[in-house]
């Protein structure tokens, strides 16, 4: 093998850049050519690829965003689609790939590795929710950007002695809202892994302002409800003063954490390690602080695992 190739795809997450340098400079540092791929899968399509050298990647491990860019292309899916990317692979003469996404953008890596081509998946998304990884690359910097936004909204809530709903993203996953709710001492945390009771939600809340609370925090997560419609469910069951704030894409943005930068770099080089072995139809993750990987087609059939006792231990500090 003499060159590989490398495309971020799906939603962008912070720390996407410091995978992209980490495989970058170890592919080269093992007598590998490296090939950038712009907007994922369309851009593969597209032929929009060009080679990278060290100095590519220079001065990109602290920016938010990727700078491949990212798309969505749902013809990847189909075979056609496949296969006019391939001709671009054997035309700049990539023998192999990194692909950094989620879940969908694995099952392009996997059709990819099927037609010959092997390809690596790295976990790159702020949901974290992708299986046989304790910790996705972009999780650590969302959760500290949704912390920051909930310590502000706290000042203002205490202020006026407001109960706040604070939507954050995370899709159906309730990573975020748990480490962002126990971080930021969350009055409730609603995620859609777990029911909730809107009255013992109220009444805790009402609780905590009569004890001498200066606020009520709320974090939901966005697979459960928006912040308006929870509000409005939440007002029938006690007379707060209540506003409704959803976080949004800014969660996306940002510089990545330590956390997230050291993650990926250790994650880029072990993908690197992976195709120089010859393997493909891999993702790469990190369990109890080892880096593991697991094949794709095992993983599909697999769920995410959010660490459930923030949450329990959650509704016991809440009081
Ligand atoms: P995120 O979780 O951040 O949204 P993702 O990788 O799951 O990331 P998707 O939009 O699902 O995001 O997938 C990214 C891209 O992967 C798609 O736009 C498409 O090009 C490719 N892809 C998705 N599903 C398939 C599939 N079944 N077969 C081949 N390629 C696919």
């Amino acid at each position: 093998m003499k060159r590989i190739g490398i495309l971020t795809s799906g939603g962008d997450a912070p720390g996407m850049n410091a995978a992209v340098r980490a495989v970058a400079r170890k592919a080269l540092d093992s007598g590998l050519e490296v090939f950038g791929i712009n907007y994922g899968y369309a851009g593969l399509v597209a032929g929009d690829i060009f080679q990278m050298t060290s100095a590519t990647v220079a001065d990109k491990i602290n920016r938010g965003g990727t700078f491949l860019y990212s798309a969505r292309y749902p013809e990847f899916a189909q075979v056609e689609g496949q296969l006019k990317g391939i001709e671009q692979l054997e035309k700049f003469g990539i023998e192999a790939l990194v692909v950094i996404g989620g879940d969908g953008s694995y099952h392009g890596a996997l059709r990819l590795t099927e037609h010959g081509y092997n390809a690596i998946g790295l976990p790159g998304t702020i949901d974290n929710d992708v299986p046989y990884t304790d910790f996705t690359i972009g999780f650590d910097s969302a959760c500290r950007t949704a912390i920051d936004a909930i310590d502000k909204i706290r000042d203002t809530a205490s202020s006026h002695q407001r109960v706040f709903i604070v939507n954050v993203m995370g899709r159906n996953c309730g990573d975020i809202a748990m480490w962002a709710g126990v971080a930021s001492g969350a009055d409730a945390i609603v995620i859609p892994e777990r029911d909730y009771d809107m009255q013992e939600i109220a009444d805790n809340l009402k609780q905590g302002l009569a004890n001498g609370k200066s606020h009520g925090i709320v974090v939901l997560a966005e697979g459960v409800m928006s912040a308006e419609k929870f509000k409005d469910e939440l007002l029938k069951y006690g007379d707060f003063d209540a506003r409704a704030n959803t976080l949004g894409h800014m969660m996306r943005g940002g510089s990545p954490t330590t956390q997230d930068r050291v993650l990926a770099t250790k994650l880029g080089v072990h993908a690197v390690e992976l195709l120089l072995d010859g393997k493909g139809g891999l993702a790469v993750g990190i369990e109890n602080n080892k880096i593991t990987s697991h094949s794709m087609l095992e993983l599909f059939e697999e769920k995410h695992h959010g660490d459930m006792s923030l949450y329990d231990m959650n509704k016991v500090l809440a009081k």
